[in-house]
C-alpha cells in the first residue's frame, strides 16, 4: 500500500494519560518502550518483552495530533472513536512525519469503496461460511407483522417502492389506511417523521389531513400528541427561516410538545468536552466533576431519556404520538427507539435489539456514514454522537433494570466499536437505498452474524427468563429520569484506562461461577453413576464368583460319585477352565482409568483476582477476556484456549470394560448405559492448549 511509508518504527514510547512526557519522574508512569508497526489495517504497538500488544484499527482513528518536539522525540497524540487515547513518542522527527501523514490519509478514505469492510475476511472458517447469514436475519415486513401490522387502520404502502417519494426512508412504509397517496407525498409521515413542510405563511393542507387520518386510527382516544424533540426556540428559528413547525391553531385535537433535545452540533461539542474531562491529567475529583458538569453530556442524555419516557407513557395511556425533529433521522430515531425499548420486552433481547436498530436506525435513514465520519467528506460538521447517545441511554436503562435485558454491557461496547470500525457492512451508508446501491450484502459481512457466532459472550447472566405472560405484564419499564439516576458510563468513555475498572467484573464472575458449578455438578453426576456401575459390577462379580464356586462344587461332587458321562465332563471342564481365567471386571486398569477421569476435571478454578498474566506471558489488562480451562482450572488468554474437548463427566461414560459381563448382567448394563448416555450428551468443553495435548495423548494433565 503506497500510503504506508514507514511500516515499522523502533524505540517508540507509548504513554497513557497518566504518564508524563519526560517519562522519568516515576517508573510506573514512564510508559512502555517498544516497536510500532503500521499495517494495511492496524497500527500495532508491541512492547519490548512482547507481552503487551496494542492494536488500533485505522477506521477507529478520530484525530492525530503532533505535539511539540521534546528531548525524547516527537509525541503524537491519537484519539480514537472508541475513546482510546494514547501518545506515542517517536524518536526521529522524520519517522514521526511519515507516520502522521500515512495515518492521516488511511484513517478516513476518500472513497467509500476503500472502507475496511470491503477488504475484511474473517480468519475463523466457521464464521466465514456463515458470512451471509446476518444479512437475511431481518426483514422490515416481518417486524411490522410481529407488531400486528397491517391491520384495519394501518396498511403497508408501496408508494416508496423505488425510493421515489423519500430516498432516506425504507421501501415499505406503514400508513393510515385512509390516507391518500397525495397526502403521503406531501408529508411522508408515519408517526415518526421529519419536520412538516408547513411554513411561516402557507399552511399545509395535506399535513393537516394526514394528522387527522392518524388521529382517526386510534379509537381509544380523541387526542393526538405531536412531540417535537427540538427545543422550542430552535423550532421558532426554523419557522422564521421558512421551514416552520406546525401552528396549533390549524390542528384540532392535537397537542404539541417541545422536549428540548439539542442539535447534533451541540452534542458533538458536548462529547468533546466529556472526553477532555476523561483525559484530565489532574486527578482531583473536583476537577473531574466540574469538567463533567461543564460538558453537559449527562444533561443531554437525560433529555433524550425524558423525551422517550414521555412518548412511552403517552402510548401506555392510549394516546397516539407523532414524533419529529428537523430531519427525522437523529433525535426522532433516538427517542422512538428508546421508547420502544421501554415498552416492548422483545427489543430487550439480542435479536430484538438488532431488529430495533434495523427498523428505527438503518431503515429510516440515520446517516451512519456522515455521523460516524467513515469517509472524508470535507464536512466534519456532519459528525455527531447520536448513535453513541442511543447506546448510552440503553446502558442507563440497563442500570435501572438489570434483569430485563438479554444482552450485557459488553454487547453494547462491541456494538459501539463496530458502528465505527467499518469492519462490517452493517453501518455503512447513509440510508437503505445507499446500502442497496453499495451491494453490501454480497460484498461484506454483517455484524449480526458476528454477534450470533459469539452469542454466549454477550448473554446477561442476570436476565430473568420468565414466563411470557409475566414479562408482558411487566413489559413497560418505568424509567426514572431524575438527576441522581443518570450516571457517567466509565466503562465506555474511560474504557482503555487501566486501573479505573474493577479487577473482577460482576458479570464475568457470575458467568464463571455458573460454568464452574455446572462443571462440578456434571462431574458429581458422573461420579455417582460410576459408583452405581461399580456397585452393580461388584454384585455381578459376587454372583459370578458364587456361580463358579457352585459349579466347581458340583463337578467335584460328580467326580467323587464317578458316574459322569465323558462328553459332559469334557464340556463342563472347559467351561470351568474358561471361567477361571476370566478377567476380573474390577481390575487395576479400571481403577487407574477412574482416577484419571477424576483428575481430568478441575475441582478448583483460579480466581480472576490473581490472574495478572497468561501462562504464555500475555499480560491481562481489564478489557482482555480471560478464560478458564475446564480441565486444569487455570486462566488463559484467548490464544491459549483455542481447543474444545470431551471430558469425562461432560460426556458419555466409558463402559467398554463392563461389556464383557455375562448374560444376566448384560441387560442391567445396557439400561444403565442408556441412562448415562441420556444425561450426558457428548459435549465438548473449553480446555487450554496444554490440557488438550495431554488429554488427546491419553495422559492426565493434573498428574503430569
Ligand atoms: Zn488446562
Ligand atoms: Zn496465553
Amino acid at each position: 500500500m503506497e500510503l504506508i511509508r514507514t511500516p515499522k518504527v523502533e524505540n517508540v514510547k507509548m504513554l497513557d494519560r497518566f504518564s508524563n512526557l519526560s517519562g522519568n519522574a516515576n517508573k510506573s508512569n514512564a510508559g512502555y518502550l517498544g516497536t510500532l508497526y503500521l499495517t494495511a489495517t492496524h497500527l500495532i504497538f508491541v512492547d519490548q518483552e512482547g507481552k503487551r500488544e496494542t492494536w488500533i484499527l485505522h477506521s477507529h482513528l478520530a484525530s492525530i495530533e503532533k505535539l511539540s518536539i521534546s528531548t525524547a522525540g516527537t509525541p503524537m497524540h491519537i484519539r480514537c472513536k472508541n475513546f482510546r487515547s494514547v501518545t506515542f513518542v517517536i524518536p526521529k522527527e522524520r519517522d514521526a512525519h511519515d507516520l502522521y501523514t500515512s495515518l492521516y490519509q488511511i484513517s478516513q478514505p476518500l472513497n467509500i469503496d476503500d472502507l475496511y469492510c470491503f477488504q475484511y475476511t474473517a480468519s475463523n472458517e466457521e464464521f466465514q461460511s456463515t458470512k451471509w447469514k446476518g444479512w437475511n436475519k431481518f426483514n422490515l415486513l416481518h417486524e411490522y407483522e410481529r407488531i400486528g401490522l397491517p391491520n384495519n387502520e394501518w396498511i403497508i404502502s408501496k408508494i416508496n417502492e423505488n425510493y421515489a417519494v423519500c430516498d432516506t426512508y425504507p421501501r415499505h412504509l406503514v400508513v393510515p389506511a385512509n390516507a391518500s397517496d397525495q397526502m403521503l407525498r406531501a408529508s411522508t409521515s408515519i408517526c415518526r417523521c421529519s419536520q412538516p413542510l408547513s411554513g411561516f405563511k402557507a399552511r399545509c393542507v395535506e399535513d393537516e389531513a394526514l394528522l387527522n387520518c392518524i388521529l382517526s386510527t386510534n379509537k381509544m382516544s380523541d387526542i393526538l400528541y405531536v412531540v417535537d424533540t427540538r427545543p422550542k426556540i430552535n423550532a421558532m428559528a426554523n419557522k422564521a427561516a421558512g421551514k416552520g413547525y406546525e401552528s396549533e391553531v390549524f390542528y384540532e385535537n392535537i397537542k404539541f410538545y417541545f422536549l428540548g433535545i439539542e442539535n447534533i452540533h451541540v452534542m458533538r461539542g458536548s462529547l468533546q468536552k466529556l472526553l477532555d474531562a476523561c483525559e484530565l491529567k489532574v486527578l482531583s475529583i473536583n476537577a473531574f466533576l466540574s469538567a463533567l458538569e461543564g460538558s453537559n453530556w449527562l444533561k443531554h442524555i437525560k433529555s433524550v431519556l425524558e423525551t422517550a419516557v414521555f412518548i412511552a407513557q403517552a402510548l401506555i395511556d392510549g394516546i397516539t404520538v407523532i414524533v419529529h425533529c428537523s430531519d427525522g433521522w437523529d433525535r426522532t430515531a433516538q427517542t422512538c427507539s428508546i421508547a420502544e425499548l421501554l415498552l416492548d420486552p422483545y427489543y430487550r433481547t439480542i435479536d430484538g435489539f438488532e431488529a430495533l436498530i434495523e427498523k428505527e436506525w438503518l431503515a429510516f435513514g440515520h446517516k451512519f456514514t456522515d455521523r460516524c465520519g467513515h469517509i472524508q467528506t470535507g464536512d466534519s460538521k456532519e459528525v455527531a454522537p447520536v448513535f453513541t447517545q442511543f447506546i448510552d441511554c440503553t446502558w442507563q436503562i440497563m442500570q435501572q433494570f438489570p434483569f430485563s435485558f438479554e444482552f450485557n454491557e459488553k454487547f453494547l461496547l462491541i456494538l459501539h466499536d463496530h458502528v465505527y470500525s467499518c469492519q462490517f457492512g452493517t453501518f455503512i451508508g447513509n440510508c437503505d437505498k445507499e446500502r442497496n446501491d453499495l451491494m453490501l450484502k454480497t460484498r461484506s459481512y454483517s455484524l449480526w452474524a458476528y454477534f450470533e457466532s459469539q452469542r454466549s459472550e454477550f448473554i446477561n447472566p442476570f436476565y430473568a427468563t420468565r414466563e411470557k405472560s409475566i414479562i408482558d405484564a411487566e413489559g413497560f419499564l418505568n424509567f426514572n429520569c431524575s438527576s441522581p439516576c443518570i450516571r457517567f458510563w466509565r466503562s465506555l468513555y474511560n474504557r482503555f484506562d487501566t486501573g479505573v475498572h474493577p479487577r473482577e467484573s460482576i458479570t464475568d464472575l457470575t458467568v464463571v461461577t455458573y460454568n464452574h458449578i455446572r462443571s462440578l455438578e456434571e462431574h458429581i453426576t458422573y461420579l455417582e453413576q460410576v459408583i452405581i456401575v461399580k456397585e452393580c459390577m461388584e454384585r455381578l462379580q459376587q454372583q459370578h464368583d458364587y456361580n463358579v464356586a457352585e459349579k466347581m462344587r458340583e463337578s467335584e461332587k460328580e467326580k467323587h460319585e464317578e458316574k459322569i458321562d465323558d462328553d459332559i465332563r469334557a464340556s463342563n471342564g472347559l467351561s470351568v477352565e474358561d471361567e477361571n481365567t476370566c478377567e476380573s471386571p474390577t481390575s487395576n486398569d479400571e481403577i487407574s482409568n477412574l482416577i484419571q477421569s477424576m483428575e481430568t476435571v478441575a475441582l478448583y478454578w483460579q480466581s480472576f483476582r490473581d490472574a495478572k498474566e497468561c501462562h504464555c506471558s500475555f499480560v491481562f489488562d481489564h478489557s482482555a477476556r480471560r478464560y478458564h480451562c475446564w480441565a486444569c482450572g487455570d486462566i488463559y488468554c484467548v490464544r491459549c484456549m483455542e481447543k474444545q474437548i470431551v471430558l469425562p463427566g461432560h460426556s458419555q461414560i466409558n463402559c467398554e470394560k463392563s461389556e464383557n459381563i455375562d448374560v444376566g448382567g448384560d441387560i442391567l448394563q445396557k439400561s444403565l448405559k442408556s441412562e448415562i448416555h441420556s444425561t450426558h450428551q457428548a459435549d465438548s468443553v473449553p480446555v487450554c492448549n496444554y490440557c488438550y495435548k495431554m488429554i488427546s495423548q491419553g495422559l492426565s494433565p493434573v498428574s503430569a
